[in-house]
């Protein structure tokens, strides 16, 4: 090991929000953090749906003060079949009261969102040093990984969480292979504003093509993220911003009156991946290094957030049982990737499956997902337990 090279507890790699929130919390369970995060390139206009544990997660870590005042309550969540299928399901609504809960969650936009956790990892500069470069190459040297560095320096760390996003070059340098699979969908993602008010719920209107899903963003506005064939997309964002505003208007229904588009448009793609391992040596995946799928019920994130409050406890009990010692992390790494298995298992599998259900031509598959719905909307327990699932239940 060079005289240059910073020893740390825990390295986090990628500056998006799992790598801001994961090295905030694992500095805040006592650990000296290098965080390896290039400043981000690229406005977000995405927003990020925060369910159940979610906002009290990042409440603990004192986040949640800067974002409330500009995050949006979701109370309910509207489900519209407006496919033109045989089988077409009920409409269902599902309220947060209905299991004990005021809201679901708050709805915040991505930018507030990672303004919000890079301020948290500035905060804690005393256990948190930011290295603005790309992580380069994975070596070993004794009790711990060395990160060589696109600048040049090299940083060692006792365990090394890769959040470097679904092209993660650590997951590939530790051999970690990935499962992919491809739909025939985009999705347009912008902010708008209407006419009527959206009375903090949120409305998914289920196509042949996906789901065209609605989302309170502050009073009288809301965001959109519309999953359709890439061709319909790409016809879409071509559109200018008063006949794209129609063109909502009209797929939804006139819902929530009059759309007046407000934001750029950003296309992203959709696919599915899931990490064959989740650790590997010293190395543990969080967020879109370890899974995607597409936005459907507002998963993924909340999922990264319970990767990451996972890995923050098992690094706690692990620095109080190292006092003086150095952090375990290979250990620590192999305690992850078994403890997270089933959720991310789950979590990427049933959304695969309610994307594919909408997609499917296939009458049983369709019979089956009208039945589903019907006996949400009319079972009690049923409803309340897609509900407790949804909000990152098992
Ligand atoms: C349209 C859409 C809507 C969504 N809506 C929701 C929602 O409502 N609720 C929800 O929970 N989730 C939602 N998601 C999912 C959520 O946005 C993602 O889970 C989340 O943004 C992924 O964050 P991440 O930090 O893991 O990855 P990224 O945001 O991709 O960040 C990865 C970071 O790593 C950096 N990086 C890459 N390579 C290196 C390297 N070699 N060295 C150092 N750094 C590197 C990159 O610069 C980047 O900053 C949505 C996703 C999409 C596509």
């Amino acid at each position: 090991m060079s005289e240059a090279t910073q020893h740390f507890d825990v390295a986090v790699v990628g500056g998006g929000p799992a790598g801001l929130a994961a090295a905030t919390a694992v500095a805040d369970a006592g650990a000296r953090v290098a965080l390896i995060a290039p400043r981000p390139s690229v406005d977000d206009w995405r927003t990020t749906a925060l369910l159940g544990g979610s906002v009290e997660f990042l409440e603990r870590h004192g986040v949640w003060s800067e974002l409330g005042a500009v995050a949006a309550p979701l109370r309910r969540m509207r489900l519209v079949d407006a496919s033109g299928r045989l089988f077409r399901a009920p409409d269902v609504t599902f309220e947060a009261r209905e299991i004990g809960r005021e809201l679901f969650g708050y709805n915040v936009a991505n930018g507030p969102l990672v303004a919000a956790l890079s301020d948290a990892v500035a905060a804690r500069a005393d256990r948190i040093v930011r290295f603005e470069a790309l992580f380069k190459t994975l070596g070993h040297g004794g009790e711990a990984a060395l990160l060589g560095l696109s600048s040049g320096e090299t940083v060692s760390a006792a365990l090394v969480i890769a959040a470097d996003g679904r092209k993660s070059a650590l997951r590939e340098a530790v051999g970690i292979d990935v499962r992919t699979w491809g739909y025939p969908q985009e999705a347009l993602v912008l902010t708008l504003s209407h006419s009527q008010p959206h009375h903090d719920t949120s409305i998914e209107f289920h196509t042949e093509a996906g789901p065209f899903t609605l989302v309170p963003n502050g009073p009288g506005r809301s965001s959109l993220v519309w999953m359709d064939r890439p061709d319909v997309i790409e016809r879409a964002s071509a559109l200018d911003d008063a006949a794209l505003g129609l063109e909502i208007e009209r797929r939804c229904g006139s819902a929530l009156g009059v759309i007046t588009v407000d934001s750029p448009r950003q296309r992203w793609p959709i696919s599915g991946f899931q990490a064959r391992r989740l650790a590997s040596g010293r190395v543990v995946l969080v967020g879109e290094a370890a899974h995607g799928f597409p936005p459907i019920g507002a998963q993924g994130f909340n999922l990264t957030l319970r990767d990451i409050e996972r890995v923050r406890d098992i690094v706690r009990d692990a620095m109080r049982s190292s006092t003086g010692k150095r952090l375990d992390g290979e250990t620590a790494a192999r305690t992850y990737g078994k403890a997270r298995r089933l959720d991310v298992f789950g979590r990427v599998t049933g959304v695969d499956f309610l994307n594919r259900s909408l997609l499917s031509d296939f009458m049983p598959m369709q019979l089956a997902r009208a039945t589903g719905l019907t006996l949400a909307r009319e079972v009690r327990p049923v409803r309340r337990l897609l509900m407790r699932v949804g909000l990152g239940g098992r």
